[in-house]
């Protein structure tokens, strides 16, 4: 009788196990990392920038590459789906990279980065001046560059501006700079 009894509880036992079915996951792409040589510089300076202020940002999951953007005059977009691999395409209109100053194009960078791995969306508040007051703004990636020819009564060279717009970008609460109305 004993072993029956053993091997009765032994079965009891295991019936009161968590089902072994395997649970449904969403599809995962393993982390890939793939970034233009010409782009990856910019990559660079955001992850130390990252490092810098002590977050944790998964910077080597990342696809970014030259092509077609899907919204007309975009200079860049970031296609983010849950489970994949963040996604970010640079347009290969000269006036996006090729006949932009560095600055400009780490603006650009810096901004779809700020989407694909900061998950920013756009933000359009404006200085008293009529300045973006973030980098993640939706159409000026010279927020921090310099001009040929002011267009208005702002500055031209606006690169002592970058310490406060990558602030910024990693942390919106960043204080209202002091030349933000002058
Ligand atoms: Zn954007």
């Amino acid at each position: 009788m004993r072993p029956a009894l053993v091997l009765s509880l032994l079965v009891l036992a295991l019936s009161c196990q968590s089902p072994s079915q395997p649970t449904p996951v969403p599809a995962t792409e393993p982390a890939q990392y793939s970034v233009p040589a010409e782009v990856e510089p910019y990559v660079a300076i955001f992850r130390d920038m990252a490092r810098q202020r002590n977050m944790a940002i998964q910077a080597d999951n990342l696809i970014i590459t030259f092509g077609k953007t899907t919204e007309v005059g975009a200079c860049g977009q970031c296609l983010l789906e849950t489970g994949k691999t963040p996604r970010i395409t640079l347009s290969t209109d000269p006036t996006c990279w090729k006949q932009v100053s560095t600055n400009e194009r780490e603006c650009l960078v810096l901004h779809e980065l700020g989407h694909c791995l900061l998950k920013r969306p756009h933000l359009t508040t404006r200085f008293p001046t009529g300045m973006y007051a973030s980098l993640m703004n939706p159409d000026d990636i010279g927020v921090y560059a310099t001009c040929i020819y002011p267009l208005d009564t702002d500055v031209c060279d606006k690169r002592p501006r970058r310490n406060y717009y990558i602030d910024e970008l990693f942390n919106p609460t960043t204080p209202v700079p002091v030349w933000s109305n002058q």
